[in-house]
């Protein structure tokens, strides 16, 4: 059966997860992006418009100011003219009349002031000339209050206002005699035809004048004769179509322009036209061609912004993504340490010089230190604490440095000894290389098998003990015989067995119960424990046999101590064993043509031989 992986859903679902998050972090920062694209494109604009409409007015008011300025100049040059001056002494003068109409015909001809108008008032205040008709004589001074004013008190003195023909500006001044006797008012009347056409010829701005509706009654003899819902147009020089477009657009609508308002094709603007008092007297509107405003500003500030939002949202996905990596990486390091940690053996990263890292575990053993700085402080290497003592590590193990030495030979178990509060601890020892970002790693697992190398002890001994009396068993027996055989041939030692079986132990078990037998038999192999040599093996054969392995021994030597045993068992008194007890013995030593299997079946004829010899003694086999 072929098995197909399992398919991780926690991670598949957990990178779509991911993908998501990007995609709804995109798609959020475009759509705000959008927004604030438009936005700033609306408040560019906004601003563009406003500059326009302010630069539009300032243009305005200068245009008036130059005006006022001009002609004040003209009338104070023509209040010094003789010709002005006689003509209001001898009134009826027409030839000096006459003379003042070609003056203001080639002013109007060759200035700005394109229909320029003069006229001359008398001390009574009637109009005495006019250079735009020749209807004169009536008395100003009963319409027009300022008039008055001035003959009583003579000063240069500037209006705009509205008459019968149009809305005009006004500079009066007293003309004087030689003598400063006061003759009469002169009064240059000027329109505001001639600036809505500079405007229009040095800004491309077209303009609509229209005079108030409370003046339409007043406007007897308009001079365009057009009106607007009783506006009355003022300039000459409107377009039809701006008539069209303030008509679709209702004058009062347009009258409560605050700032700009784009209407069709043209930003709007609105200055009011007032005099001296300030009372408004009508509306100067202006139509710029929105085509004919400059938005390119607008536009390179617009690039520049979607250049910062475009690299904005890249920085966005960059940093998503190293976000995205990053705690990915942190959590995957996250895991591997709650791996680490949760491992009850001791675990430490080496750069081979030093220690870099550490589990929890590492500060469980080494309970003195809280960091790994701390530990560097007092020790190189852990190393320095291995004890010096065969079969465990150290430091240099065969010319090796010991993590050296561990890897090389990895079919070994490496044992270490490290002595705490007194305690010996056996750590098996383990070492991994790993390659790490910047160098070679090495992983070192420390497992502390302090308890389990006790427990193997003892399982050790009791695999190869007798549980009744202490003896080594028919393992241990084996084992040991087989050892000695061995070592025997190899130093060119003598070997020698002593197989001994307690006499007649039916009786004793049949006499006094088992229990009874077994102190007899933990008694004896107390007593012949006791007589024998450390490096004579002492090991139950059986039943109530014993068999005891004699290195370096002869057979006359083992015969002896076997003598001694015997004599020992027999006086075993009353306070070991109920009856006395004697033991039967065989004894043979080891030949160059024994095996181990002919070697306990002579000393076991020896055995049999003393027991067939009447028991209670020693038999030397052939
Ligand atoms: P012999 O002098 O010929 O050796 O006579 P014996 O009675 O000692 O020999 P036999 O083989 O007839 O009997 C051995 C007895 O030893 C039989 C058995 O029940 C007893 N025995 C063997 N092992 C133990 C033991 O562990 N405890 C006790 N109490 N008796 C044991
Ligand atoms: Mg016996
Ligand atoms: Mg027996």
């Amino acid at each position: 059966m072929n098995s197909t992986p399992p398919l991780n859903l926690n991670a598949m679902s957990k990178r779509n997860r991911h993908y998501l998050l990007l995609i709804l972090v995109l798609g959020g920062a475009l759509v705000f992006t959008k927004i604030l694209y438009d936005y700033a494109e609306q408040t560019l604009r906004h601003e563009v418009l406003l500059a326009h409409q302010q630069q539009t007015q300032s243009k305005i008011q200068s245009l008036i100011k130059e005006q006022k300025s001009a002609s004040m100049t003209l009338t104070l040059s023509f209040a010094e003219n003789p010709l002005v001056q006689r003509l209001l002494v001898f009134q009826n003068d027409g030839r000096n009349a006459e003379k003042i109409s070609r003056m203001v015909e080639r002013i109007n001809d060759q200035s700005a002031f394109k229909d320029l108008w003069v006229q001359l008032i008398d001390l009574k205040g009637r109009s005495i000339y006019r250079s735009w008709t020749d209807k004169t004589g009536d008395n100003l001074s009963l319409i027009r209050s300022e008039i008055n004013d001035l003959l009583k008190m003579p000063r240069t003195h500037q209006v705009i206002s509205v008459g019968k023909f149009t809305v005009s500006f006004k500079s009066i001044m007293p003309v004087m005699d030689d003598s400063q006797r006061l003759l009469g008012l002169l009064e240059v009347i000027t329109h505001f035809t001639p600036l809505t056409q500079s405007l229009q010829r040095e800004t491309g701005i077209e303009s609509v004048l229209l005079t108030d509706k409370r003046f339409r009654s007043q406007l007897t003899k308009a001079i365009t004769g057009e009106f607007i819902e009783d506006y009355y147009v003022t300039n000459e020089d409107v377009s039809p179509t701006l008539i069209d477009v303030i008509q679709e657009a209702g004058v009062s609508s347009l009258l409560k322009i605050d700032g700009y308002r784009t209407v069709g094709p043209y930003v709007l603007t609105r200055i009011p036209i007032e005099n001296s008092r300030h009372e408004v007297l009508g509306q100067w509107l202006t139509f710029t061609p929105l085509s004919q405003i400059n938005f390119s500003q607008t536009t390179w500030v617009l690039q520049k912004y979607l250049v910062i939002s475009v690299g904005t949202i890249l920085l966005l996905i960059l940093a998503f993504t190293i976000y995205m990596s990053k705690s990915e990486s942190e959590q995957k390091k996250l895991y591997y340490r709650q791996i680490i940690d949760s491992v009850s053996d001791i675990i430490y990263i080496s750069n081979y010089k030093q220690i870099v890292d550490v589990n929890k575990h590492f500060f469980g053993f080494f309970s003195d230190f809280e960091t790994v700085k701390e530990f560097l402080q007092k020790y190189n290497c852990v190393c320095d604490l291995f004890e010096e003592e065969e079969g465990f590590l150290h430091r240099n193990m065969d010319g090796l440095y010991w993590l050296d030495y561990v890897m090389a030979h990895p079919e070994k178990r490496h044992k270490a000894k490290i002595m705490k509060a007194g305690e010996a601890h056996v750590f098996l020892v383990k070492v991994k290389r790993m390659r790490g970002i910047k160098e070679v790693l090495y992983n070192v697992l420390m497992q502390d098998i302090t308890q389990i190398e006790a427990y193997e002890k003892e399982l050790k001994i009791l695999s190869v003990t007798d549980e009744l009396t202490g003896a080594g068993n028919r393992l241990a027996c084996n084992q040991a015989l087989e050892r000695e055989i061995i070592r025997s041939r190899r130093y060119q030692k003598k070997l020698s067995l002593v197989l001994f079986d307690l006499d007649h132990f039916k009786n004793i078990n049949d006499s006094f119960g088992h229990d009874v037998g077994d102190q007899v038999l933990i008694a004896v192999t107390a007593e012949v424990k006791r007589l024998l040599r450390d490096t004579d093996v002492l090991c139950r054969f059986g039943g109530e046999e014993f068999l005891i392995v004699m290195p370096e021994t002869t057979s006359q030597d083992a015969a002896d101590t076997a003598e001694r045993l015997r004599t020992a068992i027999t006086s075993l008194t009353a306070v070991d064993v109920p009856v006395q007890v004697t033991v039967s013995f065989g004894v043979a030593e080891l030949t160059r043509w024994d095996t181990e299997y002919t070697l306990l079946k002579r000393v076991d004829m020896a055995l049999y031989q003393a027991k067939e010899n009447g028991r209670n003694r020693v038999e030397l086999a052939e």
